[in-house]
């Protein structure tokens, strides 16, 4: 018997989400961001749901080598640029893109004396304060990578730590525009919540990642108000069925009480799943698709819901940890996280389906 526990990767949702994406741009070319395997939906899903847009960005070499493998051959954009000097040979090779955010990495192009050419996109630390040359050292590493024949073209680049926060991008903007003001080369700046929120900030590329999976980049406005469809659904069935009397407790810790008779199911998904295991008693779950709670502690395997809402559910129905009737920013929420983890989190030994 195969565990039922199953994520379904919906390439339409994908795809309507680039177009929402697409939309918001307002001619901007679009950098779908497929870093961490695609936030957990697969590298070849997100060539199935992004084969429209017009570069793909990530961070992974051997992910991008697959890309190519299955025969992307639009840009390609390595969002932390190369780890070390060999990186530059695999770039040539496979044709990719660098972001140059460091004088080391400055330094092995200028070194670099291998086959081809490599495009490069230098990055602005804006304020962020990670990746990126400070506005002082940008125009001169502009200029050191414009004078290597190894480089074609150097576009600029920086990322926002705000920009989900209303006005709180507006810094980092203006410093960005000043840096790279008059130099040669397109410029990308911004992430989801820039594209919909900060139209200055759209410049010639976008690079829009979390909403491409159908989730929100902001607290408080979900994905729906968005128009954005979920791109994942984490699903599973009943396994079991208990009867409970007030006053019984349920699972690890005992973390939640009967208040009075009530039937709770266990449903074959935890943490080993990639379910978080602080949800908290009352986090939203979908049996056979009817909204209810999630009651006691996650375990590995595990998790229990109240059947008080669905009487007619037993062993073998249906379970939505999230998708289309329990959005994943709810049930992040209530957990003290945010969409983007969860997503990413999905484990290996979940069974991962194209939806139909
Ligand atoms: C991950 C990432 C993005 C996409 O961010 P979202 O918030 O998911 O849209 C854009 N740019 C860079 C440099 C990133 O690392």
């Amino acid at each position: 018997m195969t565990r039922p526990t199953q994520a379904t990767i919906s390439s339409a949702a994908m795809q309507h989400n680039l177009a929402r994406a697409r939309s918001w741009a307002a001619g901007a070319r679009v950098w779908a961001v497929v870093k961490a395997n695609a936030y957990g939906h697969g590298i070849e899903s997100a060539l199935r749901g992004f084969s429209a847009a017009d570069g793909l960005a990530l961070i992974e070499f051997e992910h991008a080598q697959r890309l190519r493998d299955a025969g992307w051959r639009g840009p390609v954009l390595m969002l932390e640029g190369a780890f070390e000097p060999a990186d530059l040979d695999a770039a040539a090779a496979l044709g990719l893109a660098l972001a140059v955010h460091s004088e080391a990495q400055l330094r092995w192009l200028e070194a670099w004396r291998g086959a081809g050419r490599i495009p490069v996109h230098l990055k602005l630390n804006s304020g962020m304060n990670r990746l990126g040359f400070p506005p002082a050292e940008f125009r001169l590493a502009h200029a050191r990578l414009s004078a290597l024949a190894s480089v074609p073209t150097v576009a600029t680049m920086a990322h926002f730590a705000d920009a989900d926060v209303r006005g709180g991008a507006e810094r980092a903007l203006q410093c960005f525009l000043a840096a790279s003001r008059g130099l040669a080369g397109e410029r990308s700046l911004a992430n989801s919540a820039a594209l919909i929120d900060i139209p200055a900030a759209r410049c010639d590329w976008v690079r829009p990642g979390v909403i491409l999976y159908g989730a929100s980049p902001f607290a408080g406005r979900s994905a729906a108000s968005l128009g954005l469809r979920p791109a994942m659904t984490l699903a599973s069935r009943l396994i079991g069925v208990q009867r409970l009397q007030a006053g019984d407790t349920v699972g690890y810790g005992s973390t939640f009480t009967a208040p009075g008779p009530m039937r709770i199911g266990v449903v074959a998904c935890g943490y080993a799943d990639g379910y978080p295991r602080h949800a908290p008693n009352g986090t939203p779950v979908a049996v056979a698709g009817v909204r209810t709670r999630l009651v006691g502690r996650v375990a590995m395997d595990m998790l229990t819901v109240d059947l008080t809402p669905v009487p007619g559910a037993d062993i073998g129905a249906e379970v939505e940890l999230w998708g289309a009737t329990v959005p994943i920013d709810e049930v992040a929420e209530a957990s003290g996280t945010i969409g983007y983890e969860l997503m990413c989190a999905l484990a290996a030994r979940v069974r991962v389906e194209a939806a139909a």
